[in-house]
């Protein structure tokens, strides 16, 4: 069977046609414009292919409620052109096929539960450190929606005694997205991430705000597994320091198998950052 996937990112989206085994034929990238010059690029893509449903995993906030008014709406982004702009009815309309629709994030979360590192588990969470932050959760064999959706990436941590930075959250400023995100790092040190790989002192630090949210998440959602994606994750000497400080900071408290083994516990995406891709393709899967 064809799907369409749709991954809706604030800079770029990204068009993918691919089949029911996560296989992906061909893809194309567009810049995010305003809704009428992107949604028509977009739409005429799909057009070409026989597709029989579309997947689409969005920035957001999202409205996910099936019984609201407003189900399918990207509602109050930040990224003006775009809030309210009702996705869900724009693709049913242009591609007469059903529509599976959900956050950019927990579409990684799909695509990592359905064949990456959290393959055949029924509960784990993606994090992806990135632009900014977010939490795809899987519970229970499901994404977790509420109201809204999780928004975990904004939770409030402790700061390090003895970091004086700001914040880079407009809304919170020092949440863990103003702490950790990649702009976050490069306000704070003065330099993109990339350009600080031999700087011990910056990993150490983001490595503290990370396994902060990483216990809370633990203590609060009880994962099998947790699985760290997006560009800042590709510092991969993150992993170790995480793991390190979450045992520490859990202080013995939780006892499972799973904790027993961090380096299992807290891993790397595992498909070559197309877990968001490969999920919209579930994602369309589960809508028909
Ligand atoms: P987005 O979140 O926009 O979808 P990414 O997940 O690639 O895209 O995140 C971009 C952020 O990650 C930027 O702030 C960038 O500086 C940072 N980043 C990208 N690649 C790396 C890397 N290899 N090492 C450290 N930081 C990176
Ligand atoms: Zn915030």
């Amino acid at each position: 069977m064809l799907f369409g996937a749709l991954e809706a990112g604030g800079t770029k989206i990204v068009c993918a046609i691919g089949n029911e085994n996560g296989e992906i034929f061909e893809q194309i990238s567009i810049p995010t414009e305003t809704p009428e010059i992107t949604l028509t690029k977009i739409a005429a893509y799909f057009k070409k292919h026989p597709i029989e449903a579309l997947g689409i995993g969005s920035f957001g906030p999202i409205d996910l409620d099936k019984t609201s008014p407003t189900y399918g709406f990207i509602t109050t982004t930040p990224k003006l052109a775009w809030a309210n702009c009702n996705l869900v009815e724009y693709f049913k309309k242009e591609l007469c096929c059903p529509i599976g629709f959900d956050t950019d994030v927990n579409a990684s979360a799909l695509g990592e539960v359905t064949w990456g590192s959290a393959k055949g588990l029924n509960s784990s969470i993606y994090i992806t450190v990135g632009t900014g932050i977010g939490v795809g959760v899987y519970q229970n064999g499901s994404l977790a929606h509420g109201m809204l959706h999780p928004e975990a990436g904004h939770i409030l941590l402790a700061k390090h005694p003895e970091d004086s930075y700001k914040g880079k959250c407009p809304y919170h400023g020092t949440c863990l997205e103003g702490l950790a995100s990649g702009p976050a790092i490069e306000d704070r040190w003065g330099q993109k991430a990339i350009n600080l790989v031999s700087e011990m002192k910056v990993w150490q630090l983001e490595a503290y705000y990370l396994a902060q949210a990483i216990v809370n998440y633990i203590l609060i959602l009880s994962p099998k597994r947790i699985i760290l994606g997006g560009g800042v994750m590709h510092q991969t000497q993150l992993f170790p320091l995480i793991r390190k400080q979450v045992k520490e900071l859990l202080g013995g408290y939780i006892q499972t198998k799973e904790l027993d083994d961090l380096d299992t516990y807290i891993v790397p995406a595992g498909l070559n950052d197309n877990q968001g891709i490969m999920g919209c393709l579930e994602l369309a899967r589960l809508s028909i």
